[in-house]
């Protein structure tokens, strides 16, 4: 079903509202499966991190077809997360983006550890880095924690 932006906003703060309560819906997700063979028509279009204790369908107690979801660990946008967002809005008509970050992002903080006291990450980390340490350096400039501010 299709909805507008402020319909898909309000959406997610009652379903997100039934996952901190506990009151999550139960679902039979062969029926929703079925329907959804054909089309789909996501309210909303995320980009969330990949951090595997926010798992965005659980913390918005959504329904298949409900979230186009990219993911990746900080969540920053890169090219292919754009291309992805973009697809969902031009392709799927989904009115309502939103970037989701979380508390004690692990991606964030390794950010936070390279630029406060010069940790030199492994591997392709650096990427994550690069890509969050602008609002890690954004954070900086103003009062209160870094990590929070940042995320
Ligand atoms: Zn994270």
């Amino acid at each position: 079903m299709k909805v507008d932006t402020d319909e898909g906003l309000r959406r997610l703060i009652e379903e997100n509202g039934r996952f901190v309560k506990g009151l999550t819906k139960r679902r039979d997700l062969s029926v929703r499966r079925m329907a959804l063979v054909e089309a789909q028509f996501s309210f909303a279009a995320l980009l969330a991190c990949a951090d595997s204790r926010v798992a965005s369908e659980y913390v918005f107690d959504a329904d298949l077809g409900d979230l186009f979801i990219t993911r990746i660990a900080g969540n920053y946008l890169s090219q292919d997360d754009l291309a992805t967002l973009e697809y969902a809005v031009h392709e799927l008509g989904t009115p309502l983006l939103m970037v989701l970050g979380h508390t004690s992002c692990g991606a964030v903080k390794a950010t936070v550890q390279v630029v406060e006291q010069g940790v030199q990450l492994p591997g392709h980390l650096g990427i994550i880095a690069d890509a969050t340490m602008p609002a890690v350096q954004a954070a900086k400039m103003r009062t209160g924690d870094v990590l929070t501010t940042a995320i």
